[in-house]
Formats: C-alpha cells, structure tokens, sequence
C-alpha cells in the first residue's frame, strides 16, 4: 500500500528553505519517525485533509485542544461573530470573565485566574508567582515532564525535548538550570531528598499530575497525595500543570480525578477551543500578588483576545457531562481494541488511558517514569506509525506523545481504526 505525498513533499522542501526544518513546532517535522508530514489543508469532524487529497482520521487533535473536533459548527460561528465586532481591544470584555468563572466552574480551586496567550505563559507566569509569594528561587520537575518552552523548563523536558534527545538545550544559562532541581516521576523519596539537601530555598513542584509528554504514565498509589503532604510541610507551592490533562482525564482535570488541591494550576490547549489560549489561577492570596492588584509582573497585548476567549467559551459550554459519557464509550471501545489486536499476535505493549487519551508504548514491561520511557522501542513505533499512516489514520509523530479522541470520532472510525492497527502491527513486528 503506498498513498501520494507529492505535493506536500514539494511543500515541505520549499518550507525548509525559509522556516528551520520547515516547521514552527518541532514534533511537525516527523524526526522521531521519518519520512514526509502531510501538509495539511483542512479539517472536519474526526478527519484531516491533506494537500495531496488523503484523508485521516485524526488522533493528534492539535495536540489536545480539539476535544469537540474540528471546525465544529458552533464554534466557527463564535469565532466569525466575533471578529465581524473587531479582533483586539487590548481592554476588559465581558467573554473574559465569563470564560474565568467557567474555568473555576470546572477547577473550584482556581479561586482568581489570569489569561494568557498559551501553555508556555502560563507555566512561566506560575513559577514567576512562586518565587515571588515565596521569597524561594528553586524549583523542581520531574524529568520527562513538559512544561513549555520556558528556560526554567527545559531541563530534561519530555515531548518534542525527549523525541530529539536535547533533554538540556543550549541557549538556556547554568544559572537557570542550577535553580532547576530534577526528580523522578513516581518516586517520593527522591522529593524527600531534594528537600533536605535543599531547605527553605524550594519555592515550588511543577508537575504534570498524568503526564503526557513522555507517554502516558499513571501516578503510582500515593505519589500526587504524597506531593501534596510535602510541599505543606516545607512551606513550597505546588503547581499542576494541566494545560493538556484539564478537561481531558476527567472534566476537572487531575484535580478532580483525584481530589487533590494544588496552589496553583495552569491551563491551556482545550480552553482555547484551537485558538491561542493559556491560563493560570489559584489560591486568592497567591493571585491577589500578580499585577494590578500585586507586584508579580505578568502581562500580554493579545490576552484574553475576543476571538479565542469565542472559541474557548463555546468549547467549554459544550463539555456536558452527556459528552464526556459519549467519549467514553468511543474510548473504551478504541482501547479494548486495541488490546485485542494485541493479544491477536502475542503481544503484550503496555497501554494507559485516562479519559480521552491514550497511550500505546512498544514496552511489553510498564513505564513509570522517563528513564523506563526511553527504553521503548522507537524504531517499532515508527514502523507502526507509517503502516497507520498509509491506512489513513493519522497518530501522534513520536512514541512519547500521547493519542487524543474526540466527541466527533464515531464508532466506524474506531473499527476502521483497529482495522488498520491490526495490520500496522503485523507491519511493526515484522523487522
Ligand atoms: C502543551 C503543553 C504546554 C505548553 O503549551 P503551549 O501552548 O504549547 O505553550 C505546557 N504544559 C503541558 C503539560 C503541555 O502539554
């Protein structure tokens, strides 16, 4: 089976010419599984539309935002009514405070919140926060786990970092990666440690609850709430970064799931509906410090732009709980076939899901952290990878991200699905 990538071939060599890689965003160039992205020309519903005319039934969903599908009808229609009353003001609106209220609806723990423009601000802007309520420099995060591009971050950052193997980039200061402390995903002693060779200058944990930028990998009985006891005790803040688990495990996020109260939490991805969206919030006491009201600099020309808070209002009213029990339904069926197509030739991959995302990591022993996610083997998942492809189904580009289904995925794309995961295993294992 071979499908035509002619003219996104074409496109892809005149873009490298002007964009590094040809690419505004790493993981789009396809370096952990080779070969030719698709140049993508529109999107509907579960289904990508390339420039050479192939369609896919889409798992990446712009990385998470997508939760109600592409282009969905209402949300287009927000958007266009909204730039039809002007695109900026740069000045309050009344969407701002409704799209607010509706976040603390979903994260009762997000007493005030500030929007931003993405995931990146707003993690930066959280940390930034820390510091300051602390009077603290350090901080800590869990190797594997993806925080943005911020510089504090980018040590041993998961996602796209962990796919190129520049866990450390350079451009980023000793300076700043000697106020990063690193700890294993799933491991309280290592927490332990750090605090008592560190005392009193750790502001805060930055943590994915669930990560999903190196796989999808579960908290271990106690971890989260062992986070929590810790931080308490050594007066440090505790952030959850749920720019991609909010509104995606469980409405309420990790937060929710597991009834856990951060300090501080961050948003993004769903919240902007695909449009550029961040925010963070938190204990009052700790927002009443950000600026007007506060010291803690954070600021943004496009923050709160009435066309993304149009598309972010729409997605979050439509997230009911009757959707949620839809995606379900559709989840669990892609799951439990996936696992059957497993057993079909012998092979016991380990699989996680949460809500509406799912990973498939060629591991047959779990992954629980970032050192046991780099002993997976890549080389297989590219193979599977391309089989999909070629299928029409249309995965995440590297092994450490996870797989987002939407309300918009029928149970026809999930049997088409397993149809060609069937055959995209035979293909993987063949080498
Ligand atoms: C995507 C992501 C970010 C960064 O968000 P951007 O909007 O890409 O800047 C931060 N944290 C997590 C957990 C993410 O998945």
């Amino acid at each position: 089976m071979s499908i035509s990538f002619k003219r996104s071939q074409a496109w892809i060599e005149r873009a490298r010419h002007i964009m590094p890689g040809g690419v505004n965003s790493p993981v789009r160039a396809f370096r952990a599984v080779g070969g030719t992205p698709p140049m993508i020309r529109r999107a509907q519903g579960a289904y990508l539309w390339d420039e050479d005319g192939n369609r896919y039934i889409d798992y990446v969903g712009s990385w998470g935002p997508m939760i109600l599908g592409h282009a969905h009808p209402e949300v287009v229609a927000a958007i266009q009514a909204a730039a039809a009353d002007g695109t900026s003001y740069g000045a309050p609106t009344v969407r701002e405070v409704l799209m607010a209220e509706k976040i603390r609806d979903f994260f009762p723990s997000m007493e005030m919140v500030r929007l931003v423009s993405s995931g990146t601000e707003a993690t930066m802007s959280a940390i930034r926060l820390a510091r300051a309520a602390t009077k603290r420099d350090r901080l800590i995060k869990f190797s594997g786990c993806y925080h943005g591009h911020g510089d504090s971050f980018l040590i041993a950052a998961g996602s796209g970092a962990t796919t190129f193997g520049v866990p450390n980039s350079p451009g980023v200061t000793a300076g700043t990666a000697a106020d990063t402390l690193l700890a294993e995903y799933n491991d309280l002693a290592g927490i332990e440690r750090l605090f008592s060779e560190y005392p009193d200058s750790i502001a805060a944990i930055i943590i994915e609850p669930i990560p999903g930028n190196m796989g999808l990998i579960q908290p271990e009985p106690g971890f989260l709430e062992g986070l929590r006891e810790i931080t308490l005790r050594h007066g440090a803040l505790l952030i959850f970064d749920e720019v991609m688990t909010g509104f995606r495990v469980a409405p309420g996020g990790v937060t929710e799931l597991f009834g856990i109260r951060p300090d501080l939490i961050t948003l993004g991805k769903i919240i902007g509906g695909g449009l550029p969206v961040g925010a963070y919030g938190g204990r009052a006491d700790l927002m009443q410090q950000v600026a007007p009201v506060g010291p803690v600099y954070q600021a943004g020309t496009l923050s709160g732009n009435p066309l993304a808070t149009a598309a972010g209002l729409t997605t979050l009213e439509h997230l009911t709980p009757a959707l949620y029990a839809r995606l379900e339904d559709t989840c669990k069926q892609l799951e439990d076939g996936l696992r059957a197509g497993l057993s079909a030739i012998g092979r016991d991959l380990y699989l996680t899901r949460y809500g509406s995302m799912l990973c498939l990591f060629f591991s047959e022993t779990p992954v629980r952290n970032y050192t046991e996610a780099r002993h997976c083997d890549t080389a297989a998942f590219a193979r599977y990878f391309h089989a999909m492809l070629e299928r029409g189904v249309y995965l995440p580009a590297a092994q450490f991200e996870a797989f987002f289904v939407s309300a918009a995925h029928t149970h026809d794309d999930i049997q088409h699905t397993l149809q060609a995961h069937q055959e995209a295993l035979a293909i993987a294992f063949s080498a």
